[in-house]
C-alpha cells in the first residue's frame, strides 16, 4: 500500500550530516516529495562562517567632506581616484595658518603633515590630513535603558557583567544604529548557548580600541553561538512523556521512502489515538545505525500535544533516503545525509545514520519533523507558494537565525524555529530566545494559536 502523500509539498529535510558518503546514490529521477532530515554527526565541527563579504564596508568609507565654509577648495587639487580633495596646491598669499583656516584644520595638524614646511611658495603642494572621524552619536535613552535592563540579569561583579558593560560602551557599538544595538544586546547578553557564543566573541572585539561598528555587524551576521542544527543544543531537561502503549507486531508491507518493504507494524496508542510505526525488515547494514523501535516511540511521546496531533504515520527505513543528492545540491551540501523526513500529509520518514543518535537527538528532530508538517498545512509548498512570505519578512526583521542549518531554506528555518521555540518553553531561555527572535516567535504563536489545517 502505497501511503506516501500523492502531491505533498516538499517538505525538507533535517540537518544535514557532513560524514563522508557511504556508497553511492544515485539521483533520484525525480524530486523527492519530501524533505530529509540530515544526521547530526556535525555537532562538533565548527560551525562555517557565512560569506560576509560584500557587507563589509570599512575600507570603502569615503572621508568626510572638509568643514569650512565658502569656498575652502578654491586652490585644492582633486588626486585621481580620490573621493575628497587630500593635496593643497598653495596660491600666493597664503600661509600655513591661513590654508588651515580655510580647510577648517588646525595649524598643528596641518603643520604634522606636512614636516619640514615653513614658508609656502605659491604652486607648492601641502599634504591636507583627513579630518578626524566625527564622534558617533551618543546612545539613546531607550536603548540605555535596555542595556541596564539586560546588565541587571547578571549579578553584580560576574565578569559577563564587566565584558558586557565595556562592550556596550564602546564607540563601535554607539556607531551601530539603535535596532542593530538592540539585536547585539538581546543577542550577547543572554545566558543561553547561543548567546554564550556571541558574548565571547564581542568580548573579543571590544578588547580592542580598534574595533570598528562593521566588525560588531559582522558579528551579527555571521552569528558566533548558533548551533550547526537546534537538536545539536545540549538538553536543557528531561522532557515528560506522555504514557504510551505499544501494540503488536504485525507483518505488513509498506512503502519507504527507500522503495516498498516488509515491515514490522506497531501500532502507538498515544493521547487516545493510534500512531502506526512501520519498522523495515530490509535493512542495509553499510547505510549506518537505526534508531530503536522504543527510542522512536519515546521520541513521540515527549512531543508537544499540538506536534504529536500532527503525525498520521511513522516509517523506519532500514536504508538511507535515496534522495540525499537531491538535497544536497538544494541545500549546497554534497555531502548531505537525511536523519529523518515529513511532508505535509503528516508522513514521518526515519533513516539510519552513520553514528548512533541520542534520545535527544531523536525528541527534538521529531519537532524539527512536525514543524514541515505543520507550515506545509499551513503555507503549502514552500518552494513556491506566496503565503511563505509573512514568515520570510520575520525572518529578515529577526537578522539572527536559531541555528546554521535554518538559513538553508524558509522551510528549515520554521522547522529550527519551532523546535527551538518547543524546546525552551517554560525553560530560563524561553524569555531570551523570545527577545532574541521576537517577530519569528509572534508569528510561531500566531500559527500554533490557528485551528490546526486539515489535510
Ligand atoms: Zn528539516
Amino acid at each position: 500500500m502505497d501511503l506516501k502523500p500523492a502531491a505533498a509539498p516538499a517538505a525538507p529535510p533535517s540537518p544535514p550530516a557532513l560524514e563522508p558518503q557511504i556508497g553511492a546514490t544515485p539521483a533520484p529521477a525525480a524530486p523527492p516529495k519530501e524533505a530529509p532530515r540530515p544526521g547530526f554527526e556535525d555537532w562538533s565541527v565548527p560551525m562555517p562562517l557565512m560569506d560576509i563579504s560584500g557587507l563589509l564596508t570599512a575600507g570603502a568609507a569615503p572621508r568626510g567632506p572638509l568643514p569650512g565654509s565658502g569656498d575652502p577648495f578654491a586652490g585644492a587639487v582633486q588626486e585621481q581616484g580620490a573621493p575628497q580633495p587630500s593635496v593643497y596646491r598653495a596660491r600666493r598669499g597664503d600661509t600655513l595658518q591661513s590654508v588651515a583656516h580655510k580647510l577648517g584644520l588646525s595649524s598643528e595638524d596641518l603643520q604634522a603633515a606636512n614636516p619640514g614646511v615653513k614658508k609656502l611658495r605659491p604652486g607648492q603642494l601641502l599634504q591636507v590630513p583627513a579630518p578626524p572621524a566625527p564622534p558617533p552619536p551618543p546612545v539613546s535613552p531607550e536603548v540605555q535603558a535596555h542595556v541596564a535592563d539586560r546588565l541587571a540579569s547578571w549579578p553584580e561583579g560576574a565578569p559577563e557583567r564587566d565584558q558586557l558593560q565595556r562592550a556596550f560602551g564602546s564607540p563601535a557599538f554607539a556607531g551601530l544604529t539603535p535596532d542593530e544595538q538592540r539585536k547585539l544586546v538581546d543577542y550577547a547578553s543572554g545566558k543561553n548557548p547561543i548567546s554564550t557564543g556571541g558574548r565571547e566573541e564581542l568580548a573579543r572585539l571590544a578588547g580592542s580600541p580598534k574595533t570598528s561598528a562593521d566588525q560588531l555587524r559582522n558579528l551579527l551576521a555571521t552569528e558566533p553561538g548558533a548551533p550547526s542544527v537546534v537538536a545539536g543544543l545540549p538538553a536543557i531537561a528531561e522532557p515528560s512523556r506522555a504514557p504510551y502503549q505499544i501494540n503488536g507486531p504485525t507483518q505488513a508491507d509498506n512503502t519507504f521512502a527507500s522503495g516498498p518493504a516488509r515491515a514490522s507494524r506497531y501500532d502507538v496508542e498515544l493521547d487516545g489515538r493510534t500512531i502506526p510505526v512501520f519498522l523495515s525488515q530490509d535493512i542495509e547494514p553499510k547505510d549506518g545505525v537505526m534508531h530503536s523501535l522504543d527510542e522512536v516511540v519515546r521520541g513521540l511521546a515527549a512531543l508537544p500535544a499540538s506536534s504529536r496531533a500532527l503525525i498520521k504515520q511513522v516509517n523506519m527505513d532500514g536504508k538511507r533516503n535515496p534522495s540525499d543528492a537531491y538535497w544536497g545540491e538544494v541545500y549546497h551540501d554534497p555531502g548531505f545525509r537525511s536523519y529523518m523526513t515529513a511532508g505535509a500529509a503528516g508522513v514521518v520518514d526515519i533513516y539510519p545514520t552513520v553514528y548512533r543518535q541520542t534520545q535527544h537527538a531523536c525528541d527534538a528532530s521529531l519537532i524539527h519533523e512536525t514543524g514541515h508538517i505543520l507550515s506545509g498545512r499551513t503555507w503549502g509548498n514552500w518552494q513556491s507558494d506566496p503565503r511563505w512570505a509573512g514568515w520570510d519578512a520575520a525572518s529578515q526583521k529577526d537578522g539572527l537565525s536559531p541555528s546554521t542549518y535554518a538559513r538553508s531554506s524558509r522551510t528549515e528555518d520554521f522547522s529550527e524555529t519551532l523546535t527551538l521555540y518547543q524546546l525552551s518553553k517554560g525553560t530560563p531561555y524561553e524569555a531570551e530566545y523570545r527577545a532574541m527572535f521576537p517577530a519569528r516567535w509572534a508569528a510561531m504563536e500566531a500559527v500554533l494559536a490557528a485551528p490546526p489545517p486539515t489535510q
